[in-house]
C-alpha cells in the first residue's frame, strides 16, 4: 500500500507544527473517508491535539430550557415551524438547577442553556442571574440562543453568562430562514461583549462538499473562538433534509481531524468538540464532549430516558437515551485522557470512570 505523497507531505508539516491552509483542508476533505490517507490524517490530528491540550479533556453540559415551534425553520430541525408538532413550554427553574448540580457532580465545567431562535430575553436573563446565585461559582453558564444585539449580550454577561455558542451554519440562509450575516453579526457582538465564543462546523450531512465544509470551518479560524469542533446532523423524520441521511463516523472523524490541524496554532482555541460523543472522535483530534445529562441519580445509569423528560437535548435528534457525564468520562478514560480541564485549558480534576465525591468536586 502506498499513500499519496502530497497528502503525506501536508500531514508531516502539520505534525511538525504547521497549521494546514484552507486549500490543504479542502484536499484532505476530498479524501475517501476510509482511505489509508484518511487514517493517517486522523492519527496525525490525534497526536497534534493531545500535545496541544496536554491530554486533557472537557465536559460541558446542555439543557434545552425553552421549546416552541421555531421560526428559524431549519430544514433539519425537530422544532422547525413547518414541521414541529410541539406545544410551547419552558423548563421549571428548580429542574434546571437540579440538572446543573448533576452536571457539576459529573465533572462538567459549565452548561449551555439552549432556547429557540426567538426567546424571551428578560426571562432568560433573569433565569441566568438566579442560577448564578444558586449553583457553584466555578460552573460556567453559557448561552446557546438566537441572534442578539450587543446590548442584549451585555445584559446576559451582567447576569453571569460567561460564554455563548453561536454558529453561522452550513447552508445558513438556504436550509434555514436565518441570514448568515445576522449570525456573523451576533458572533461579532459576542466577542465585543467580552464573552467567550464557542463554535462548530455543523450540522454536517453527507451532501456538504469539501469546499462548503472548509468555508464554514474557517469562520472559526477568522474569528477567535475558544472552542471549535464538529457536529453531525441526525435525520429528523418529515424534515426536508431527512432524505440525505447522516454522515458515517469515519467521515465525521475526518472533518474533526481537519479542524484540529487547521487550528493547532490558535492559542485562543482551548478545546475541539465532537457531537455526538464518541471514542473514535477522541482519537481524531477531539477532546470535548457535550453530555446530555449529568451524573445518574442513585447510581442508576439507566435512569435517563429522554422521552419522559421535559425540555430537550441533542438526544432528541438522535432519538435515543441521553448521554450522561458518566458515559462521557468512561469514553475519555478508555481513550487515555488524563484530566478534565476548564474551558480556559486549566487542569481541574483527574479523570476517572467512577463518580466523584462532592468533596472532590466542589
Ligand atoms: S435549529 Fe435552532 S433556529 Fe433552527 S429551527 Fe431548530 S431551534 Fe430554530
Amino acid at each position: 500500500m502506498k499513500a499519496d505523497k502530497k497528502i503525506i507531505s501536508i500531514l508531516m508539516n502539520a505534525e511538525n507544527g504547521k497549521s494546514i491552509t484552507k486549500d490543504e483542508a479542502i484536499n484532505l476533505l476530498k479524501l475517501p473517508e476510509n482511505s489509508l490517507e484518511s487514517s493517517i490524517l486522523t492519527s496525525t490530528a490525534n497526536i497534534v491535539s493531545r500535545q496541544k491540550f496536554s491530554n486533557h479533556a472537557l465536559l460541558l453540559g446542555q439543557i434545552g430550557v425553552d421549546m416552541a415551534p421555531c421560526d428559524g425553520d431549519c430544514a433539519f430541525c425537530f422544532f422547525a415551524n413547518s414541521n414541529a408538532l410541539i406545544k410551547p413550554s419552558a423548563l421549571d427553574k428548580q429542574e434546571i438547577i437540579d440538572r446543573c448540580i448533576q452536571f457539576v457532580l459529573g465533572g462538567a465545567q459549565g452548561v449551555f442553556l439552549m432556547t429557540m431562535h426567538r426567546f424571551g430575553l428578560d426571562w432568560f436573563r433573569d433565569l441566568c442571574a438566579d442560577l448564578r446565585n444558586l449553583i457553584p461559582n466555578q460552573f460556567e453558564i453559557l448561552a446557546n440562543v438566537g441572534d442578539l444585539s450587543l446590548s442584549q449580550l451585555k445584559e446576559l454577561k451582567d447576569a453571569g453568562v460567561t460564554g455563548a455558542y453561536h454558529v453561522s451554519r452550513l447552508r445558513e440562509g438556504t436550509d434555514s430562514c436565518i441570514s448568515p450575516d445576522s449570525r456573523k453579526k451576533t458572533i461579532e457582538y459576542i466577542l465585543e461583549a467580552g464573552l467567550s465564543w464557542f463554535n462548530m462546523c455543523e450540522p454536517v450531512g453527507p451532501e456538504h462538499t469539501p469546499e462548503e465544509l472548509a468555508e464554514q470551518i474557517w469562520i472559526g479560524i477568522d474569528y477567535p473562538c475558544v472552542q471549535h469542533g464538529v457536529m453531525q446532523r441526525f435525520p429528523v423524520k418529515g424534515s426536508p433534509l431527512y432524505k440525505y441521511g447522516q454522515v458515517s463516523l469515519s467521515r465525521l472523524n475526518q472533518i474533526i481531524a481537519v479542524v484540529a490541524l487547521a487550528t493547532q496554532n490558535k492559542p485562543n482555541i482551548k478545546s475541539i468538540a465532537v457531537n455526538a460523543p464518541s471514542v473514535a472522535g477522541l482519537f481524531s483530534g477531539a477532546n470535548a464532549f457535550f453530555p446530555e445529562t449529568g451524573e445518574p441519580i442513585h447510581g442508576d445509569p439507566e435512569n435517563h430516558p429522554v422521552k419522559d423528560k421535559e425540555g430537550f437535548t441533542t438526544a432528541l435528534w438522535r432519538d435515543n437515551d441521553e448521554i450522561t457525564t458518566c458515559d462521557c468520562r468512561k469514553m475519555m478514560v478508555s481513550a487515555g485522557f488524563s484530566h478534565l480541564m476548564d474551558f480556559n485549558g486549566y487542569s481541574k480534576l483527574k479523570l476517572q470512570s467512577k463518580s466523584y465525591s462532592k468533596e472532590e468536586i466542589i
